[in-house]
């Protein structure tokens, strides 16, 4: 029995041109027999006992963007959901929107079966950067989708924010810091642009057309990131999320903390039994498998103990709170220091670790440069 599900929907009605997720483009795509495989996959996890009786306790509607459907694909979407998957032990149902497809027909939708939390990507609030980065949406598409959610009831919102944009200045990030944190939403995302290979961002950045902010910039706008959200009263729970107490994203920390968790939909992961398992991407060879009956899984990995202890570490330091001791006692049988305790010791002398005894965190300065410390907890 997984404790999360993610459902992935690999439709976009645009392309952003920083993008490397699972996607294709709406038009001429067989959004509906996908729909109806998503149900089938999700029938063989009940079947095989994913679910066990009482059902995950979160489920995330992500992509692609979910919102992409139209209005009756959403409705049958839900459908397959809920004749597949138990609810008993649901505490927290996400589903990923962008905000100029979130009508207030899909918001009333998406109540009624039962989603409780938005996570929108809304990225920017400067116009300019919003298209530089492939966006279709204005700032005021942002602004108006928080207020109509409101309206249907909605009071769990979460927008993502991008920063270290192509030629973004900390005036321009300040400015939409304001913008989001007038909103005053429960919890944000900000995460810096990473350029990924197959992206178009990545080809001009091969021909040096990709002007992006210097480390330095970039430090200070994460920088300004947390003082703003601090201000605010916001918690950094997790390198790049902020929420008010009882915000923070129960599914997301289920990946922090190494649960396990179901994943359905082509090009989708998941973690159950000790394997780590990646379901078929392309659209045709996740539906040939589901029509013959078949799980669409591609790829699985049985962990090692030593690959879970890493994994433990890498994904635990993420969040403020830490890896604890105790946790990691009761679930390998051995001390943390035991096993990592040379390689803790190094990283607090260099003042990118800290302990107190009741478990291990980053410093502030760790924060800075997480990628660095993940890495030594890498086989
Ligand atoms: S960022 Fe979201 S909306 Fe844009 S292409 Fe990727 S999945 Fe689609």
């Amino acid at each position: 029995m997984t404790d999360g599900l993610y459902i992935h929907i690999p439709f976009c009605h645009q392309i952003c041109f920083y993008c490397d997720f699972n996607k294709v483009f709406f038009k001429n795509q067989p959004v509906d027999e996908y729909i109806d495989c998503l149900g089938e996959e999700l029938m063989m996890m009940r079947r095989e006992g994913m679910f066990g009786g009482g059902g995950p306790l979160t489920i995330f509607i992500g992509g692609g963007t979910p919102t992409a459907l139209e209005d009756r694909q959403l409705e049958k979407l839900f459908s397959h959901i809920c004749s597949a998957v138990p609810t008993d032990r649901l505490i927290e149902f996400s589903t990923e929107a962008n905000p100029d497809e979130l009508t207030p027909d899909k918001l009333a939708i998406l109540w009624e079966n039962g989603v409780r939390r938005l996570s929108i990507g809304v990225q920017s609030f400067d116009a300019g950067l919003l298209e530089r980065l492939g966006r279709t949406h204005s700032p005021n598409d942002a602004e108006r989708v928080v207020r109509q959610a409101r309206e249907t009831g909605f009071e769990n919102i979460s927008i993502d924010l991008m920063y270290g944009l192509p030629e973004q200045t900390i005036g321009q990030w300040e400015h939409t810091l304001d913008r989001a944190l007038s909103l005053e939403l429960p919890h944000y995302s900000a995460y810096s642009l990473i350029v990924e290979p197959k992206t178009i961002f990545y080809n001009l950045m091969n021909k040096n057309q990709l002007p992006l902010p210097g480390e330095d910039t970039e430090a200070g706008m994460f920088n300004l990131l947390m003082e703003r959200m601090a201000q605010s009263g916001l918690r950094q729970y997790e390198i790049s999320n902020f929420a008010e107490e009882g915000f923070e994203s129960v599914h997301n920390k289920l990946y922090w903390q190494n649960r396990t968790y179901a994943g359905a939909g082509a090009g989708a992961h998941g973690y159950a039994g000790g394997v780590r398992y990646s379901n078929h991407g392309p659209l045709k060879k996740y539906m040939n498998a589901v029509s013959e009956g078949r799980r669409p899984v591609f790829e699985e990995h049985r962990v090692t103990a030593s690959e879970e202890m890493e994994e433990e570490m890498f994904l635990g330091l993420r969040m403020t709170e830490g890896v604890r001791f105790d946790r990691f006692r009761k679930r390998f049988g051995r001390e943390l220091n035991d096993v990592y305790g040379t390689r803790i010791r190094e990283l607090s002398e260099k003042g990118l670790l800290a302990s107190d005894g009741e478990s291990v965190r980053l410093t502030q300065k760790g924060i800075f440069l997480g990628n660095e410390v993940f890495q030594e907890f890498l086989g």
